[in-house]
């Protein structure tokens, strides 16, 4: 057995994958009779390509790696789900998180019976490697780290995220999902190295494509077939995929964007700073700004009476009275200071 496949849920060791009509058929042909569709041409009459490979083939340029690297979701949630899935006995296994971090880890475990081991942030809002390396049990199958962190907006430091990887006996997972606002800070080449890391990537932050569901997973082609095997058979819709192509032809947008919200980070970032009822502006890596106020709960109430939203974090751990500010437009940005100011 290989490393990746000791880890794997026994039963799933032997399992027959659902083979699609359009799995099946793999060569060129004018007549298709095979999947049971409705044969009148509309765009979306056909089922979508169960791998994705022309949207593949675009990541795999952009991001540096194999097409057989990546696995596409419904969401990075969809890959979250899966990599737990595929690792964890239900009732025995454990999965470890940093907190805080981002809520999904935890409840996508939850639902799978695989219990939760949480090992605080540094007050820095760094990793505690010590702390991860006491708690680690032999039923402690995935690490997962987000960086940068939701909701504290810190990249975690490069050599303790190594020497996870390099120690941990299970899976390492990096969540990525805010790389492209600091994209120096990606652990992607590692990914050749390491055949336990999965980087998680999504569309749904930098790319202006929440709405679309899609995220991405990268690791060893061992990993990523494993992760294939078990995903439902059409996940990622036809809309979607075409989306996504179309998203890649003005690649450009979403690097404006990108510079656009740093520029606006910046300017919230001095802002907020220099509102008398908050105390702490934390630096962020990402898209959203963390911030503590004297009374985070009646600052959130007063916000919303003025038809602003932001999120409300203070009953996180190390993060008391604290709110989350996502970067909007300019506009935006000055409408939540004036409203804060007024
Ligand atoms: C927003 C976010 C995601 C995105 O998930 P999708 O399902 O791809 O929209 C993933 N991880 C983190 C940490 C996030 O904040």
């Amino acid at each position: 057995m290989t490393s990746v496949e000791k880890l794997i849920q026994p039963h799933l060791l032997t399992l027959k994958p659902y083979s699609s009509a359009r799995h099946e058929f793999t060569g060129t042909a004018n007549i298709f009779l095979d999947a049971n569709e409705n044969p009148y041409q509309t765009g979306r009459n056909r089922y979508p390509d169960p791998f994705q490979n022309e949207v593949k083939k675009k990541i795999a340029k952009w991001r540096g790696v194999a097409t057989d690297q990546i696995f596409l979701g419904n969401g990075s949630d969809e890959a979250i789900d899966l990599i737990i899935r595929l690792f964890c006995r239900p009732g025995k296994d454990e999965i470890l998180i940093p907190d805080p971090t981002y809520g999904m880890y935890a409840v996508s475990a939850q639902i799978h019976n695989i219990s939760v081991n949480k090992i605080p942030l540094q007050k820095d809002f760094e990793l505690d490697v010590e702390a991860i390396f006491k708690t680690i049990q032999p039923n402690s199958k995935i690490l997962f780290i987000c960086s940068p962190n939701n909701p504290t907006g810190n990249c975690m430091l490069l050599d303790d995220m190594v020497s996870l990887i390099e120690q941990f006996p299970g899976i390492v997972v990096i969540d990525e999902a805010y790389i492209d606002f600091c994209p120096e800070e990606t652990m992607m080449k590692y990914v050749k190295q390491f055949s336990n890391l999965i980087i998680l990537q999504t569309f749904s932050k930098a790319w202006g494509l929440a709405g679309i569901r899609l995220g991405m997973a990268f690791g060893s082609s061992e990993i990523i077939s494993w992760i294939n095997k078990i995903k439902p058979p059409y996940n990622i819709n036809i809309l979607t995929q075409q989306a996504i192509l179309d998203a890649f032809d003005n690649q450009k947008q979403m690097k404006k964007w990108v510079e656009n919200m740093l520029q606006q980070k910046a300017w919230l970032t001095d802002e907020l700073a220099q509102i008398p009822f908050v105390k702490t502006v934390y630096p962020s890596k990402a898209n959203f700004i963390l911030a503590e106020m004297d009374d985070a709960k009646n600052r959130y109430k007063e916000l919303v009476t003025k038809g602003i939203v932001v999120r409300d974090r203070s009953n996180v751990l190390l993060c008391d009275e604290c709110l989350r500010f996502s970067i909007g437009t300019a506009t935006e940005n000055k409408a939540l200071i004036n409203a804060m100011n007024s």
